[in-house]
Order: structure tokens, then C-alpha cells, then sequence
């Protein structure tokens, strides 16, 4: 089955949050990415917002009860009932209304959860060509940062929302009831807040989003910083990589101010309009008063309505603003989790087996044609070779040959523009990705170590090895040593990218990470570059070994590491310029011949 979803591939033609993007995207794509994610919790949603509004409906009742109240004192009649009866609706209402609070609170967390879950799953199985054109950092802070916001929504804004609405239409009525005119008056300041809210609070959204587009940046230059922490300093480029952060901190601030004064904007107006209509209300009612129209008691009650429609007004400005943050957040995060994933497709799970691996595989390659990106010189142009079972094979040639692509082909990180790439003679576009790479042992050229124990760092690929078959491979990487002199052996911790490990051990351990797969084809990129010459000695001791059991390539950049291969591919400029052992090409082509002239000589 084929795995690359094509419609989000073309759209990641660029870098993620580029000025052409936000300008392709289609309107309303915020409120439906938002609507996507507030649906499955649109129950519990519902059932908050309905707590908050049956004790909102209590508070309703209040000035009812106070309306009796002051009628009976004002008779001088006992008033114990309304008294308990007020008293019963404060306290009830205050409890459903906590109630409301705590159900919309659990749907948010489990809102926000389902978000970054999901982009957890997707963003650690992208395609490696899509991972490569967006910051690790902006990725990273849309999970962090960007799901955060979508929480303010659910709790506050739908809430707010749903009760909101109710309550006003309820609200209404009651004042319409009470007083035709001063419900008039009180529409006019409605519709007022309504038209200007209408023109602001598009901008929060727009605002919003180059703020989380900002703190994007500023993860990106985190990022950027860390992953290159000593070549930072040594360079003294401290104060220029702070730089680039302010820069970041001061456009999300700028941003960020923009959102907050214009959502002060609108909750000003809504407020000083409610409070206008307050005066006025007191003041046209104090004239009905007077002229008899309606009693004082009509308008004490009015008065509390509303007070009470106050906040309600000032809750569904700030909703509509939330809704626009929300909105900003969620179309990040939709862009995220559209970005074209891998499909693992079935397959076996690798086995540890220090001891016999499985059977070797052989590779070809049938007039590949590669380039990183279209637009870009072809890196492999129709190169056809043949690896069989078994055996070490080595690839040399100037640097940029294109060497190294030759094994992210084969892992399928990317695929050739034509041609096939074939392991055990099938296509390994028709192989399931985890089996293929479970079939594959892959030390990179920086050999990786990640943050973690020496123990969980060779644990990486086959979880449940058992301590026999780390110390097997350990050993068979020359590393036994090691794990005796750190100070809690396997379980030291070994730094941010292995930084305690010097470069020779950290290609070691990645050696050992990949036999403890027993794999079937052991892919090493020079791997030995970094090593002293008893270490390089007894590394071609380990690689002669397993080139008895399995397929070992070799990209290499010393010769003095391949001379014994069973053959050597000689690669110039995306072409295969000759293949033989090393005698062979020594007598046969020149370019090896160079190289072996300086770089045998050399060491
Ligand atoms: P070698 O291993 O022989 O030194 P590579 O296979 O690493 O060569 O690279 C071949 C060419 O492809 C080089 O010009 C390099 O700049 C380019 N290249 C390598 N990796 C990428 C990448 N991820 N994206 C774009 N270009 C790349």
C-alpha cells in the first residue's frame, strides 16, 4: 500500500508558515480546523455549559425574589420565605455553576490532549524530505504552544458561548416583560457592541496568529542554537544567536500586544456601552417613575437585569475574541497534522540476535535517477549497480559523489525519480517501510546518540534485548571497555547528542545499536572516519565479521578501511565510475588511483 498522501505533499513545497501559504489558505479554514477538534467533545461541552446555565437560570430568578422582597418590606410584611428562597438560589446556583466549571475544565484537558497525541503521532512518522523543510523548533512549539490556546476555547469561550446566548435571549424577554421602553433602549446599546465586536475581532485572529507564528520562531532559534551549542560558543556567536531570539521574543510581543489591545478595544466598548445604558436606563426609569408609568419596584428590578446582562455581554465579546485565538492555533496545528506521514505498512518486528543473523541481503540498484529537489542537478544520474548477498562492499569518490544518498535510498528516506532501488531483488517501494528497515542496520554519518543512558541508547532499535546480547555487541564494537570505566556503566547517562561521549564512541555505540538488530544488510557511513588508527584496526576486525554473516556498504572516506573489500564502488559526480577490488581499480582507474596516492600514502 502507498503511503504518501499527495494533496499535503504539493502543499509542502515550501517552507511551513510561508507568506504565499497564509495566503492560499481558504477562508473560514481556522473555524473549521477549530470545529474539528471541538466536536468530539461537544458533550461534555454541552453538559458544562448547561450546569453553568441552569445556575445562571438561578441567578435569573434572583431579582425576582428580591422584587418580592422589597414589595414585602416596603408593606411591612414577614419576609422570612423570600429571605430562604434567596438564599437557597445563591447557594445552588454558585454550586452548579462550580460543577459547569469542572466538566468544561475535563473536556478541555482531554481536547488538548487528543491535539498533541495526535501530532505526536504524526509528526515523528513524517517523511524525511518534509521533516527537512520545516524548523524542528516551530514543529516542536505548535505542539507545546499552539494546543495550549485550544484550551481557553473549550473551557471559557464555548461555554461562555452556549450559556451566553441563552441567557441574554432570557434576559431580554424578562426586561421586555418588565418594560417595553427600557428593553428598547437597551437593544439600541446591543446592537452597538454587536457592530463593533463584527469589525475588531477578526484582527485578534490575525494578530493571534503571527503571535504563535513568532513563538514558533523562537523555537526555531532555540533550536537552531542548541543543536550546535559548542560550535556557538566557539565561534562567539553567543550574542548573535540572542539576538536572533529577541528578535523572535519582540515580534511575539509586538503580536501579542496587538491581539491584547484589540481585544481591549472591544471589551472597552461593550463595557462603556453597558454602563451608558445603565445611566440611561436609570434616568429614563427614574422619569417613568415619576410619571407613574411603572413602579419603583419595576425598576429595581429592571436595574438588576441589567447588571446581570453586563457581564454576559462583556462574556460573548471575549468569546468571539477567544474563538478567533483558537481558530489561529487550530489551523497550525491542522497544518501540522496534514503534513504527508510515512505508512509503516505490516511488518516484522526486528529480533535481537547478537549471535547467527538472519540470512543476508542482496541490493541493486537499476538506473536510479535521484535529485533532492526538483530544480536541483540530479545527485544520482541512472546509476545501476549490483551488491550480492553477503560480503563487504565500500563506496568511495570525492565528497558530493552522492555516496551517502545511495543508503538513504536503500532505507527509503527518499525515492528515485526513476529508476529502481532493489532489495533481495524486489523493489523497496513494495516493501513494508518497517520491515525493510528492520532488515537494515544504519550507522549515519554523525552517528547519533540521543539524550538518555548508554543502556537505552543501544536499546533504541530492539527494546527487549537482553543484557548477553548488549555485551555481545558491545564487545563486537570494541566498547566493552567503556561501559567498565563510566561510572554506572550502561545506565550513565550520556548527554544532549552523546556530548560525553568523545566522536570515535559515539560511532561505536551507533555500530553496536545497529548489529544488536542483526540486521541483514549493515549500512555504515564512515564509520570509521572518527576513529585512532588500534580503534580503526580492530573496527575493520568487527566489519570483516560481519561482512561473513550479512551484507555490510561502506561508504568510506579513508581507503585504508576498504582495502580488503570484496569490491569498491568508485563514484564520481552521481555516476558509477568503475567497480573491482582495490588491486583491480589501482591498475585500472585513475581517479582511485589518485585517491589511494594521497590517502594511503597520508596514513
Ligand atoms: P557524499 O556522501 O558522496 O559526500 P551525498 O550523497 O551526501 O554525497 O550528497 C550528494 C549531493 O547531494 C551533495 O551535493 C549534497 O549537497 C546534496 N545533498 C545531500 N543531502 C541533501 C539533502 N537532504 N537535501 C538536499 N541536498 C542534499
Amino acid at each position: 500500500m502507498e503511503t504518501v498522501n499527495v494533496a499535503a505533499e504539493a502543499r509542502e513545497t515550501g517552507r511551513g508558515t510561508g507568506d504565499a501559504e497564509r495566503a492560499a489558505r481558504p477562508r473560514g479554514a481556522g473555524r473549521r480546523a477549530l470545529a474539528r477538534y471541538l466536536r468530539p467533545q461537544r458533550p461534555a461541552i454541552l453538559g458544562g455549559a448547561l450546569l453553568g446555565l441552569a445556575g445562571g437560570a438561578l441567578g435569573l430568578a434572583q431579582p425576582l425574589a428580591a422584587e418580592r422582597l422589597v414589595n414585602d418590606l416596603e408593606r411591612d410584611r414577614t419576609a422570612t420565605t423570600e429571605v430562604i428562597a434567596l438564599g437557597v438560589l445563591v447557594l445552588l446556583g454558585a454550586v452548579l455553576v462550580a460543577l459547569g466549571h469542572l466538566v468544561l475544565e475535563r473536556a478541555a484537558e482531554r481536547l488538548v490532549c487528543t491535539a498533541r497525541r495526535g501530532l505526536a503521532d504524526r509528526l515523528l512518522r513524517l517523511r524525511v524530505p518534509v521533516a527537512e523543510r520545516h524548523e524542528p523548533g516551530d514543529l516542536i512549539s505548535r505542539v507545546t504552544a499552539d494546543t495550549t490556546l485550544l484550551r481557553q476555547v473549550a473551557t471559557q469561550a464555548m461555554a461562555a458561548a452556549l450559556t451566553g446566548t441563552v441567557i441574554t435571549l432570557v434576559t431580554v424577554v424578562m426586561m421586555g416583560v418588565l418594560d417595553l421602553v427600557l428593553l428598547g433602549v437597551t437593544l439600541a446599546v446591543i446592537a452597538f457592541i454587536s457592530l463593533s465586536s463584527g469589525l475588531v475581532i477578526p484582527r485578534i485572529g490575525r494578530a493571534t496568529r503571527q503571535t504563535q507564528e513568532a513563538v514558533g520562531g523562537m523555537g526555531a532559534a532555540l533550536e537552531r542554537a542548541f543543536g550546535a551549542f559548542r560550535t556557538v560558543k566557539a565561534s562567539g556567536a553567543e550574542q548573535r544567536e540572542i539576538a536572533r531570539l529577541h528578535e523572535a521574543a519582540e515580534r511575539a510581543r509586538l503580536m501579542g500586544t496587538r491581539a491584547a489591545s484589540w481585544e481591549a478595544v472591544s471589551d472597552t466598548v461593550s463595557q462603556v456601552s453597558v454602563q451608558v445604558s445603565f445611566l440611561v436606563v436609570l434616568g429614563v426609569g427614574g422619569v417613568r417613575v415619576a410619571s407613574g408609568a411603572i413602579d419603583v419596584s419595576t425598576l429595581v428590578a429592571f436595574l438588576l437585569y441589567l447588571f446581570s446582562l453586563a457581564p454576559r455581554i462583556n462574556q460573548l465579546v471575549g468569546a468571539a475574541g477567544q474563538f478567533q485565538v483558537g481558530a489561529a492555533a487550530a489551523l497550525r496545528i491542522r497544518e501540522a497534522e496534514e503534513m504527508a506521514v510515512e505508512d509503516p505498512g505490516a511488518g516484522p518486528e526486528p529480533a535481537a540476535d547478537a549471535g547467527c543473523g538472519p540470512r543476508p541481503a542482496s541490493v541493486a540498484f537499476d538506473r536510479v535517477r535521484f535529485g533532492y529537489r526538483p530544480g536541483l542537478p540530479a545527485v544520482h544520474r541512472r546509476i545501476s549497480f549490483t551488491v550480492p548477498a553477503r560480503g563487504l562492499t565500500a563506496f568511495v569518490g570525492p565528497s558530493g559523489a552522492g555516496k551517502t544518498t545511495v543508503f538513504s535510498l536503500i532505507e527509503r528516506f527518499y525515492e528515485p525519480d526513476s529508476g529502481r532501488v532493489l532489495l533481495d531483488g524486489r523493489d523497496v517501494r513494495h516493501w513494508p517501510l518497517s520491515a525493510l528497515r528492520a532488515a537494515i542496520g544504519y550507522v549515519e554519518q554523525d552517528a547519533p546518540v540521543l539524550v538518555g543512558t548508554l543502556r537505552e541508547n543501544l536499546l533504541l532499535g530492539v527494546p527487549h534485548a537482553t543484557d548477553g546480547q548488549l555485551r555481545e555487541v558491545l564487545r563486537r564494537a570494541r566498547l566493552d571497555d567503556l561501559a567498565d570505566r563510566l561510572p554506572e556503566g550502561l545506565d550513565t547517562t550520556v548527554g544532549h547528542r552523546g556530548s560525553m561521549l568523545s566522536g570515535g564512541e559515539r560511532q561505536r555505540v551507533a555500530i553496536a545499536r545497529a548489529l544488536l538488530r542483526s540486521p541483514r544488510l549493515l549500512l555504515l557511513d564512515e564509520a570509521t572516519s572518527q576513529l585512532d588508527a588500534a580503534n580503526e584496526a580492530a573496527l575493520r576486525g568487527t566489519v570483516a565479521d560481519a561482512a561473513r554473516t550479512m551484507t555490510v556498504l561502506v561508504v568510506a572516506h579513508r581507503l585504508s578501511t576498504v582495502t580488503g573489500a570484496d569490491r569498491i564502488v568508485v563514484m564520481e559526480a552521481g555516476r558509477i565510475r568503475a567497480v573491482g577490488t582495490h588491486a583491480k581499480l589501482l591498475a585500472s582507474d585513475e581517479l582511485y588511483g589518485r585517491l589511494a596516492a594521497t590517502q594511503l600514502l597520508a596514513n
